[in-house]
Parts: structure tokens; sequence; C-alpha cells
């Protein structure tokens, strides 16, 4: 299994910029577009998930709306696997499973269509998102690929914000290539 080295890692977390209160007081975002608009960072970033990703048999990779996308495309074209994207409610145009989640103040949704895995039961799927905080987006997206009879084998986040603890909530391995 790949890991990263403190030189690489370095390399990636350089790129990534705090952005205080965004997008409410309180919040330090963490914005990642600093990484994107960076060569060296990003490809050193996808060089460590394609290692890691290669030995994985994977079937298909999933991304959570929209930063996961991103990361997503990328790493599924360099395995030679598919990508699903797991959209926040009412933009998918076929028919979909949703799963709801809470947030601080009401609900959310994702959805994925409803033959985003071909009808192949067990299909081996890794799920990526840019960070992950509470849990609660990654939770409801692993469990709408178990829903529909994928197999969430991870979740993979590019940053971890690990004093919320967000991964213990999720049933499937997590993976963070940066801990904050
Ligand atoms: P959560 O469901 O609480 O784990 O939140 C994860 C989702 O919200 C991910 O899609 C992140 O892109 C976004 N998010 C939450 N907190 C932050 C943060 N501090 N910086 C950047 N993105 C965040």
């Amino acid at each position: 299994m790949s890991t990263l080295s403190t030189e690489d890692k370095h390399i990636i977390l350089d790129t990534i910029r705090d952005i205080p209160d965004f997008p409410k007081k309180g919040i330090i975002f963490k914005d990642i577009t600093t990484l994107l608009n960076n060569p060296k960072g990003l490809k050193t970033l996808m060089n460590h998930l394609e290692e890691r990703y290669k030995e994985y048999d994977l079937d298909y990779i999933a991304g959570i709306d929209a930063r996961g996308f991103i990361f997503g495309s990328i790493l599924a074209d360099r395995l030679g696997v598919g990508f699903v994207p797991v959209r926040k409610k009412g933009k998918l145009p076929y028919t979909t499973v949703a799963e709801k989640y809470s947030l601080e103040y009401g609900f959310d949704e994702v959805e994925v269509h409803i033959d985003a895995f071909e009808g192949k039961k067990g299909a081996r799927v890794l799920l990526i998102d840019d960070l992950i905080a509470t849990g609660g987006t990654a939770k409801a997206a692993s469990n709408l690929i178990n829903k529909v009879e994928a197999n969430c084998v991870e979740c993979c986040f590019i940053a971890e914000l690990t004093f919320l603890n967000g991964k213990e909530s999720i049933d499937s391995p997590v993976y963070s290539v940066l801990e904050f």
C-alpha cells in the first residue's frame, strides 16, 4: 500500500488555503482551488491516490457534489474505471435513489441515478470528496451506494477535520490524505 512521504505531504499541504469565517463566522474553510491551480501539488496528490487505489480492484469511483467530482474524475480516468456523481437533490435528470442527512439546521439530501452502477451487484466503489467535517454527507453518500446494491469499499478525503470525529459515523473504512 502506498504511503505518502513527508515531503509530498508538505507539497500538497502547502497548496491548501485557509479562509477564516467562510461561509459563516467561526468556520475555517479549507480552500482547495489553490491545490487545483498548482500543477505540482495536484500531480503529487493524484500520483499518490493512483498508487494507493490501483491495488483495490475498483469498478467505479463515486464523487460527492461538487469538489469530489474533480478528484474523482481524474482518479477514475487514471485507473480506467467509471465515474459516478453523487449529487445534491434535484440535479440528476433520470430516476434517482435518495438519502437524507441532517445538517446543523434541517436536512439535506443526496442522490444517485438508480442505474449508476449499471446494476452490477457488489460493484466495488471508492467514494471521494475533498473534505470530511461531521461526516454527515459522506455517511449519506456511502449509504446510497450500498442502497443500490454496490459496495462502498472505502471513503477517501483529501482533508479531514479530525476534531469533529466524522469518520466514526461511517461504516466503510476511511482514508484521509491530510489531517487537520
Ligand atoms: P460534513 O458533511 O459535515 O462532513 O461536511 C462535508 C462537506 O462540506 C464536504 O463536501 C466539504 O466540501 C464541505 N465542508 C465542510 N466543512 C468544510 C470546511 N471547513 N472547509 C471546506 N469544506 C468544508
